[in-house]
């Protein structure tokens, strides 16, 4: 055997191996005649899912099915001086397919008592860039699936100590239902709210991304990974053992529990709208004033202020940082009791203004949230007009501002409103009692 790269003989071997096991054990194909999903990538390399299925005894719920998925392919061989060298890939993932095996052997006996049906999927071209699992996910009823597995590198729970279940927060009281469920003495579990390392892509990502709760079950990066060292002497097959045990307690258990449902929640991995990263553009009407900090006058009348321009978003969980770059137009009148003078003076300014806030968010459902924002910013005055006429930046005003700010606003997938109040901190006019400017605006954001 070179491998099990997509497309290769050795590939078509392995294929041809599964589907003997299921036949063995009694497992019927997916499909009418044949346990072969055929799907062509790149310039026509011929690749094919292999799936089996156990069906559910209920009426209404044999038409949900639970999708334990693992990748047979591997990346084959390569020539390094005109002698070959193999990837066995036997934790990634011979391991998961092994597992998938044993799995089917057990699911045989509770055959008849699943209230579900369970799809036991050999994933092909995952390594290639999740070409089988994207196939099935647009060959599927996406509504039925109550829940997609993903089990890639299985094969090093002595290593790891631990068997990692991410994604558990994708499924309604996920956790909770999950510790619930009986398993091997020897196996600990560990349980990840969503699958976040960008560098881990497994067949969950298509069905993730069309919204089906999905979890990859892994004992981690622990094996040579993608190295001609991962090989089966390696394998703690004692561990396997025991993950395909809880895995079987594991599959009861989302096959017959009628409250398993979707939380609506997703990885911001899988997930546009709650990315990691955002940005987008930004626009703010209102108005602003003149506000003197100590003294007896009345402030001066508020009058018309906008900005507009970019933002950008970095997500951690309930936190969020956000810094803006705003063109920032103002416009307030002076106090007239200071002039003595029923003619009102007009200033309007034009701003570079520069916010960074720390947003708190509280999420009421997924990618929607209310937020309080906590910051402050820079502003640079680079015009200013009184009554018409420009003002000396040398003697009447400054170029440099700042201030604090705060927000409380919401947000729904892409678009936020938000109303924001900025406090200068800065006065505004130089040989004049201190002055300084406040402005309230209205946001409306949009993230791309
Ligand atoms: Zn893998």
């Amino acid at each position: 055997m070179r491998g099990r790269n997509a497309g290769s003989k050795e590939n078509l071997v392995a294929a041809h191996y599964i589907v003997n096991q299921f036949q063995e054990i009694g497992i019927k194909p997916f499909f009418d005649s044949t346990y072969f999903q055929n799907f062509r990538i790149f310039t026509n390399v011929a690749c094919r899912n292999i799936i089996g299925i156990i069906e559910g005894n209920d009426s209404l719920l044999k038409n949900e099915y639970i999708i334990i998925g693992a990748h047979f392919d591997h990346i084959g061989y390569k020539l390094v001086d005109d002698s070959v060298v193999v990837y066995n890939g036997a934790d990634d993932n011979a391991s998961g397919t092994a597992a998938l095996i044993e799995l089917a052997r057990m699911l045989k006996e509770k055959e008849g008592h699943l209230k579900r049906s369970v799809l036991l999927v050999a994933f092909d071209a995952e390594e290639q860039g999740l070409y089988g699992s994207k196939h099935l996910a647009t060959q599927m009823p996406i509504k039925n699936i109550a829940l997609m597995v993903s089990m890639d590198m299985v094969g090093y729970f002595k290593k790891s100590k631990k068997l990692y279940l991410k994604g558990v927060a994708t499924i309604k009281n996920g956790k909770k239902l999950i510790e619930s469920i009986e398993k091997p003495e020897h196996l600990k579990l560990q349980t990840e709210r969503f699958e976040l390392s960008v560098w881990g892509a497994t067949d969950t990502e298509p069905f993730a991304k069309l919204k089906v709760p999905t979890l990859h079950i892994t004992t981690g990066l622990k094996s040579p990974y993608h190295k001609p060292e991962d090989d089966a002497d390696r394998i703690d097959y004692i561990g396997l053992g025991l993950i395909s045990e809880f895995m079987a307690h594991f599959v009861e258990e989302f096959a017959n529990n009628e409250k398993v449902k979707p939380s609506g929640k997703l990885s911001p991995k899988h997930d546009k709208d709650n990315a990691l990263f955002q940005w987008g553009v930004v626009a703010n009407i209102g108005e602003s004033s003149l506000l003197y900090s100590k003294s007896a006058f009345r402030s001066g009348k508020s009058s018309f202020a906008f900005a507009g321009g970019m933002f950008m978003q970095f997500n951690f969980n309930f936190i969020a940082l956000r810094p803006e770059f705003l063109y920032e137009n103002k416009s307030f009148y002076f106090p007239s009791t200071l002039h003595y003078s029923s003619d009102p003076v007009k200033i309007n300014t034009q701003a570079i203004t520069l916010p960074l806030s720390v947003l708190l968010k509280l999420e009421f459902y997924s990618n929607s949230y209310f937020y309080l924002g906590l910051g402050g910013y820079y502003s640079y005055y680079f015009q200013a007009v009184k009554n018409g006429k420009f003002m000396d930046f040398s003697n009447e005003t400054y170029h440099h501002h700042a201030g604090i700010q705060g927000s409380i606003g919401i947000n729904i997938h892409q678009i936020s409103m938000s109303a924001v109040l900025r406090n200068e901190l800065t006065p505004v006019l130089k040989h004049s009692p201190i002055v300084r400017d406040r402005a309230i605006f209205l946001c409306v954001s949009y993230s791309f």
